[in-house]
């Protein structure tokens, strides 16, 4: 496994493995690794391509600098992880490095979509999403970019900027990889507590809820219900959950079931702030 912390080496390599018609794959991540970053590696391997995994803890896209001094840094392991599952090639780029001209938040214009639901509860969140996805996209062109469904809204955010741009890159969406007992794997969970881990099970508890009922309930009803089943765990804050349209995340009107959606939630558990979705 090559390991790059400079921009000009890995385009470097890069140029010399497309010269040789090889189709590169690419996952960015912010380490912590955990099973759903691997489930991405692994599509990418299966497609035979030369996998790329970068590492970076991206400071434009944190709304709280809490958030971002707390996130969990596990590089050691991420790299005995990356080579277990034969990743290719790692990008470890420096801060300094993929913004020379300092941390400031750019803003792209990418409509609608980045204002909503994460959006509207992280100001600027998607900015700097987009701004480092654009960044890293530029140092890579991959062919294949594989993203996570677990941060759907993110998803979202990337393809528009790859019309917008546009880049050749084609987006894989991979679906959200759970622990055994429902939760979805998140590089946040490690901050839990114990007694926040079990209370953390009933945001994905109420997700299956949710889906089993959807054909049967008004939407209106399945979040009433829904807020109803998360109030029996007070840890709990939720900050937004919501079913939407898949195609637009904007709301559907009632007794259009037909209508493909997804139910979205974020919320606090103790001081952890952690996201899930479910397609309906
Ligand atoms: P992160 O390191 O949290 O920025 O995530 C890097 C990539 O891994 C993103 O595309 C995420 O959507 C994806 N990812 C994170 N958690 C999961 C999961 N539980 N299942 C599948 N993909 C995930």
């Amino acid at each position: 496994m090559l390991c790059y912390k400079r921009r000009e080496d890995i385009e470097r390599v890069l140029k010399i493995v497309k010269g040789e018609g090889k189709k590169v794959g690419f996952l960015p991540t912010m380490g912590a690794l955990h099973d759903g970053h691997v489930s991405l590696l692994r599509q990418s391997k299966r497609a035979g391509e030369i996998t790329v995994c970068s590492i970076f803890v991206n400071p434009t896209q944190f709304n709280q600098q809490e958030d971002f001094v707390k996130y969990p840094i596990t590089t050691a392991s991420d790299l005995l992880i990356l080579s277990q599952n034969d990743c290719d090639i790692v990008f470890l780029p420096e801060v300094s490095e993929i913004y020379p001209n300092g941390t400031t938040t750019k803003t792209l214009n990418l409509g609608k979509i980045t204002t909503i639901l994460e959006g509207a509860h992280r100001l600027g969140h998607f900015d700097g999403v987009a701004q480092v996805v654009g960044i890293l996209l530029d140092i890579i062109s991959p062919h294949h970019l594989y993203m996570g469904q677990k941060d759907f809204q993110q998803v979202m955010v990337v393809q528009k900027l790859i019309e917008v741009k546009p880049y050749k890159t084609r987006l894989v969406i991979c679906p959200t990889q759970r622990e055994k007992d429902g939760l979805a794997m998140s590089s946040r969970n490690v901050r839990l507590t114990p007694e926040n881990r079990i209370h953390a099970l009933s945001l994905s508890k109420v997700l299956f809820y949710i889906k089993e009922n959807y054909r049967n309930l008004s939407n209106e009803k399945l979040v009433e219900l829904s807020y109803e089943l998360l109030s029996k765990t007070p840890e709990i804050k939720i900050e937004y959950l919501n079913i939407v349209s898949k195609y637009s995340l904007e709301p559907i009107e009632t007794g259009n079931q037909s209508e493909p959606a997804i139910a979205l939630l974020a919320a606090w558990v103790g001081n952890v702030r952690l996201i899930d979705n479910i397609l309906l």
